[in-house]
Parts: structure tokens; C-alpha cells; sequence
């Protein structure tokens, strides 16, 4: 007998038919002697209705307002599955985020900090099963909690390590792990194995599979993560460890996977003054407004003269970013604050960059080759990343594919 907790996406729930089927599913896991706890996401396109609602009702709303808006999408999918699962003669339940209680703190990207599985536990003593509404939590004040688009699967991590289940499986619209985004290039491949570290690093790049956070759990608690179809009985791509790769002795790609993100905005402030904390002085209040900046690029100045700033902040943030600039123009002393939506971030991300030269400037040569304009760069250990214009995403990241040797053969697409 294992446990384990099964993590249902959107797509998956979308709709009575899906949810049978998603039962079906359950039903083969607990007849085969494990206790399960199912976390499930809001049918798909019904978090973004609830979130525009909430933009319509007022430009600035409350966080805490919006995530009483925005939670209730779960709420009804777990309402729904316990249903059908009852319907099958199952003993289901669901237990909303302020039942178990998982806590949080914080509002509309807000941080799990404990799961009491108390009632869990009972739960499964009982033989029952439990559906959990992905994406939410209370605060320590009681108020409803949800945790940043895409946050179900955070729930589910979060959740498996905190009952000690053996894995936590996610099912979802995709077979598994793709080299890239398969809906934009149908070559694709997709990976058996992919490790921890190089999952984080593509999640945070914009590979929209598995939230950011949800791998950093995993990792953190090594626990066993696999990506697989809710529809098609496949194998799915399994998440490991460095070592688990290691000792499989499969042949690996020097780069494992190729991501986008489109909602990276370029601001670039001119004429900056050469002159010794100038840098900090932009950055320092940004920090302190909460406006996460990825990639910076600086100009160095001839002696004595001015020159160009331009960094990138989540589109989001972008008019909070340009408020707090417009506070420093005097005290910076910068001539002008030019801003662009239309960029694109693509990455390259793989281990084997530890050990290969060479991986950033065939990104460069490939781009070059077909007219595409590089505005920033960013690098890490395992990642390369271009900030482009967005006109290019998807002629960028099916030509470096190709360059990086990952398409399927012919007749696999
Ligand atoms: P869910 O609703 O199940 O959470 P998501 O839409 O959040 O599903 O994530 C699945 C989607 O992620 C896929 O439909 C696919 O378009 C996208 N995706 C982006 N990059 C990748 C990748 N490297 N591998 C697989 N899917 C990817
Ligand atoms: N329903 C939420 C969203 O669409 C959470 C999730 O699906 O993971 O962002
Ligand atoms: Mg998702």
C-alpha cells in the first residue's frame, strides 16, 4: 500500500464527463490498496473569468477581496469530483483549505506555512478519500488564502510532503515534460527524466507545466514528482534527483529544454549619471516595493558621461515600476523612462551547460542567422536566457530547438 496524492489541472476538470473520468482514475488507485488525497484545480478558464470580475469591479482591488473571489473556482471542482466519486460508491470527502487548515500567510501569491493532517490522517484510518480545492489556505487571521497562478500545484506538493506520501503524481493536460512547449512546437520530445534543479530552472523561465514553487518543494523534500496525462494511460516523465540520473547511465542532452516567457516588460532609463551609487539608488526603492527585476544590462559610460539603464519586471509590475521610477527622476537625475511590453524572455536550460562551452553563443548564432534582435542577456550556471521582441517567440524557440538537437526524429512528431 502507497499514499499518494493526485493532482487533477484544470483542463482535466473541465466539466462532468472530465470529472468522471477523473474519478475513474481515483477509483483504480484506491481499489489497488492506496490511500489517496486528491488536489484539484478550477475548470479551466474559470479562474481567469473570476480574476477579469475582479479587475472590472475595481482597477486596485483588495487582495484579500480578490482571493475570496478567486478561490471559490476549487471550491466547486472538489464539491464536484466528491460527488461523482459517492456517485461510484466511494467514501469521499472534500475538505476545504480552512478545514484541514492549511495556513498561509499573505494574499494573491500567498506562502503555505503548515498542513495540519490531523484530519487526514482520520480520513484515511477510516479508508476514506479526500478531495482538497488546490490553490488555497487561510490566514492566520481566517481569511481565504490562494497561492499565485498555477498554485494547485504548489497544494500538492505542499500536501504530499506533509501527510509523508510516497509520490505526488500530476495530471494534466500534457503527457509529460516536453523540450519545449509542445502546443508551439510539435517537434517536441518528450523526457522520461528530468532532475530537480533543471525543472526549477525552466518552471522559472516560463514553462508553465509545474509552478516554480512546487518543484522547490519537491526538491526540498525529495519527493517523488511525476508529470503524466489525465487522458492517456502513458507513462509520464518522472522528476529526480542528480544522482537518480546518474546512476540510470542515460545519454542526456547537453541542454534538457527550451522556455518562454511573455511576461517580462523592458523598461530603460537614459542618460544615468556616471557617478558611483547611481545603480543602487534605482534599484534599492524597487526592492523595497516589492518589484522583483530579472535582467539588467548597464551601458559602461565614456568617463564622465551618461549613459543607458534597461532591466526587465514582471508585466505586472510594470506600473507600479514606472509610479516609483517617476518618485526618483530628480533625485536620479535620468533624462527619460522608455517602457516595452512587446519582449519575450527564451531560455535554454540544461545540467550539461556545467561541463559544455560554447551553449550561448550558438544561441546567439542561431538568432543572428535569422534577423532576431538580442535586447538583454541573462546567465546562470544551467540557463542562457535572450530578451526579444515578442514577434519572434515562436520562429526563437523552434529554430534553437532545432540548434540545440532536440527535435523528434520525422516520423515520432
Ligand atoms: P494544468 O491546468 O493541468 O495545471 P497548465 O496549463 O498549467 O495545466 O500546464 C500544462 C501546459 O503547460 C501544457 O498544456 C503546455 O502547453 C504547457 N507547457 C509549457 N512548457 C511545457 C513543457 N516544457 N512541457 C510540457 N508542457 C509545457
Ligand atoms: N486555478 C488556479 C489557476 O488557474 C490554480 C491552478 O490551476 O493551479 O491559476
Ligand atoms: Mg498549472
Amino acid at each position: 500500500m502507497a499514499r499518494i496524492v493526485m493532482k487533477f489541472g484544470g483542463t482535466s476538470m473541465a466539466g462532468i464527463e472530465r470529472i468522471r473520468h477523473v474519478a475513474s482514475r481515483v477509483k483504480a488507485e484506491v481499489e489497488a490498496g492506496n490511500q489517496v488525497a486528491v488536489v484539484v484545480s478550477a475548470m479551466a478558464g474559470e479562474t481567469d473569468r473570476l480574476v477579469q470580475l475582479c479587475r472590472e469591479a475595481a482597477s486596485l482591488y483588495d487582495p484579500r477581496e480578490y482571493d475570496v473571489v478567486v478561490a471559490s473556482g476549487e471550491q466547486v471542482t472538489s464539491g464536484l469530483l466528491a460527488i461523482t466519486l459517492q456517485g461510484m460508491g466511494l467514501p469521499a470527502k472534500s475538505y476545504m483549505g480552512w478545514q484541514l487548515p492549511i495556513r498561509a500567510s499573505g494574499h494573491a501569491a500567498a506562502l503555505i506555512e503548515t498542513i495540519d493532517v490531523d484530519v487526514l490522517e482520520r480520513v484515511f484510518d477510516g479508508g476514506g478519500i479526500a478531495v482538497i480545492p488546490g490553490f488555497q489556505g487561510v490566514t492566520a487571521e481566517g481569511a481565504v488564502a490562494t497561492l499565485g497562478r498555477g498554485g494547485s500545484d504548489t497544494s500538492a506538493v505542499a500536501l504530499a510532503a506533509a501527510m509523508k506520501a510516497d509520490r505526488c503524481d500530476i495530471y494534466t493536460d500534457v503527457d509529460g515534460v516536453y523540450t519545449t512547449d509542445p502546443r508551439i512546437v510539435p517537434r517536441a520530445r518528450k523526457l522520461d527524466l528530468v532532475t530537480y534543479e533543471e525543472m526549477l530552472e525552466l518552471a522559472s523561465v516560463g514553462a508553465k507545466v509545474l509552478q516554480t514553487r512546487s518543484v522547490g518543494l519537491a526538491m526540498r523534500y525529495n519527493m517523488p514528482l511525476k508529470v503524466l496525462s489525465s487522458f492517456e494511460d502513458k507513462p509520464g516523465t518522472m522528476i529526480v534527483s542528480d544522482e537518480a540520473i546518474e546512476d540510470s547511465n542515460m545519454e542526456r542532452n547537453v541542454i534538457t529544454g527550451i522556455a518562454y516567457d511573455k511576461n517580462e516588460a523592458r523598461v530603460t532609463l537614459t542618460g544615468i549619471p556616471d557617478r558611483p551609487g547611481v545603480v543602487a539608488a534605482v534599484f534599492g526603492p524597487l526592492a523595497d516595493a516589492n518589484i522583483n527585476v530579472d535582467m539588467i544590462v548597464q551601458n559602461i559610460p565614456r568617463a564622465g558621461e551618461a549613459s543607458d539603464l534597461t532591466f526587465t519586471v514582471p508585466t505586472a509590475s510594470l506600473a507600479h515600476t514606472a509610479a516609483e521610477l517617476e518618485k526618483l527622476k530628480e533625485s536620479i537625475g535620468f533624462a527619460e523612462m522608455l517602457t516595452d511590453t512587446n519582449v519575450v524572455k527564451v531560455s535554454a536550460v540544461g545540467v550539461g551547460m556545467r561541463s559544455n562551452a560554447g551553449i550561448a553563443a550558438t544561441m546567439f548564432k542561431t538568432l543572428a542567422d535569422r534577423g532576431i534582435n538580442i535586447v538583454a542577456i541573462t546567465t546562470s550556471e544551467i540557463k542562457v536566457s535572450v530578451l526579444i521582441p515578442e514577434e519572434y517567440t515562436e520562429l526563437a524557440v523552434r529554430v534553437l530547438h532545432t540548434a540545440y538537437g532536440l527535435d523528434a526524429e520525422e516520423d515520432a512528431a
